[in-house]
């Protein structure tokens, strides 16, 4: 894929280069319902609005860049889950991808869980009123301090991710006189990764403790051990942005067999298994994510058959969707500044921010999709790369797409489907202070999060 790839001497314009487009859309202005936040549209002067609000009228208020979050979608994304898995089963939405004390209010008015994994996450749950017993501690490193103050604040369980943290939650618990409810993180040798997975018999990555070569079981013997800990379950985590249900149903396989091991040696049954997060998303049109009811659907039946073979008791299920509920409630609005056209190859579109805001597409090669939404266009279609600005030549935020070929400076663009692991992965890279995150509803837009100042950087500079 590398620019020398092309063999040097004259090229045509006509030739497209290498890239993951495909061929133009028939239109350019149609924003794909799939891709785009629930209330987003365009009003007759061909203006993006979402939440009945034009996106100039954002841009002028709030400036740019600036990600705009579609309430009503969160909200009706949050209750979808909640009630595909129904009251038997607990949908814990994994704070990572987006954490802001505003979402920790919707997420508990909507009755799901909460999924933290640090201090700092665990603080914003808390400051914003979420009960303790419906946060989750998870983390392959959890300090000393973050232990004891999940501990302290009575969280309602904490998942256990190594041999020594098994000892060490059940010092913390019983130094506070208290019996910390607790899951024990396995890995069940299935890889996923979007379209496809691989199930192997050994994991090779930081995460749980694997179920091969019997670890897991010795785990679960020393947590049944120590009376710090109240074992309450299993749990496992197969990957991210995945659309093929079929490697959940071997993790949820694994995970039941287990806890027939675990009854047959122990003569107990675990009374929980969390099967994780993962659910992929709609970047672009190609995408084509499930639906809630359908995996709870999926996972209730293997679940229900595999404990009926193995005469166990059905758990109670949970699940831990972060990207699936807030990533596509979210676009991030950019300024074109510069345009930059390379003969045979591309325009370089330069916007306002850039790697600093939108770390997915350098770190993941992840694809995203673009539209011009401050007005409509009848111009052709121009094969272009949107790159932001910073000193990195690999500081791309859709690195292949169809834009008009009369986009100018000024003209805004948003960047739907950047609801998840954006502004949680945002840096200052540059000094470039991080935009705010405004939330849309029913004709509303109001700050949820503030634009980071250079006030705000300066103030941590104390030499
Ligand atoms: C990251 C993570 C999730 C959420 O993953 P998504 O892809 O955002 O759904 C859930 N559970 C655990 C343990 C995770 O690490």
């Amino acid at each position: 894929m590398s620019r020398s790839a092309h063999p040097a001497g004259p090229r045509h314009a006509d030739v497209l280069p290498e890239g993951h487009y495909s061929a133009p859309p028939a239109d350019l202005n149609t924003l794909d319902k799939k891709v785009w936040a629930q209330t987003v549209g365009r009003d007759e002067h061909g203006e993006l609005t979402v939440g009945g609000i034009p996106a100039t009228r954002i841009a002028e208020e709030f400036g740019t860049p600036v990600y705009v979050l579609d309430e009503t979608d969160f909200r009706a994304r949050a209750r979808a889950w909640r009630t595909a898995f129904g009251p038997d089963a607990d949908v814990f939405y994994a704070g990572k991808a987006f954490l802001s004390r505003a979402v920790v209010r919707w997420l508990h008015e909507e009755g799901l869980n909460l999924d933290v994994c640090s201090g700092g996450e665990l603080a914003t749950a808390l400051s914003a009123g979420m009960p303790a017993e419906r946060i989750a501690l998870h983390g392959n490193n959890k300090s000393v301090q973050e232990i004891r103050r999940a501990i302290e604040a009575g969280v309602g369980r904490i998942v256990l991710d190594s041999f020594q943290e098994i000892v060490r939650v059940a010092h913390i618990a019983r130094d506070l006189g208290k019996r910390q409810k607790v899951q024990i993180r396995i890995t069940v040798g299935v890889e996923a990764h979007t379209h496809e997975f691989i199930a192997t018999a050994h994991e090779d990555q930081k995460f749980g403790i694997p179920l091969a070569g019997g670890q897991a079981a010795e785990a679960v013997r020393r947590a049944l051990q120590l009376d710090g800990l109240e074992l309450i379950g299993v749990h496992s985590h197969i990957g991210s942005q995945i659309f093929d249900m079929s490697g959940f149903e071997v993790a949820a396989r694994r995970v039941v067999g287990l806890l027939k091991e675990i009854r047959d040696e122990h003569g107990v049954e675990l009374p929980e298994i969390d099967l994780g997060g993962g659910l992929g998303i709609a970047y672009t049109s190609a995408d084509d994510p499930r639906e809630p009811h359908e995996i709870a659907k999926a996972l209730n039946e293997i679940v229900t058959r595999e404990c009926e073979a193995a005469a166990l008791a059905t758990p109670r299920i949970s699940v831990e969707p972060g990207r699936a509920i807030v990533g596509p409630t979210a676009f991030t609005l950019y300024e074109v500044g510069t345009l930059k056209p390379l003969d045979g190859l591309r325009t370089y579109v330069s916007v306002d921010g850039g790697m600093s805001d939108n770390i997915r597409t350098a770190l993941y090669d992840a694809e995203y999709s673009v539209a011009l939404v401050s007005r409509t266009s009848d111009a052709e279609p121009m094969l272009s790369r949107v790159v932001g600005k910073h000193c990195e030549s690999g500081d791309i935020v859709v690195k292949d797409a169809f834009l008009p070929a009369d986009l100018a400076p000024g003209d805004l663009l948003a960047v739907p489907a950047t609801g998840a692991y954006c502004r949680s992965m945002a840096s200052n890279y540059n000094h470039v202070p991080r935009p705010p995150v405004v939330a849309v509803r029913d004709g509303e837009a109001r700050v949820i999060v503030r634009r980071e100042t250079e006030e705000d950087l300066l103030r941590l500079d104390v030499g």
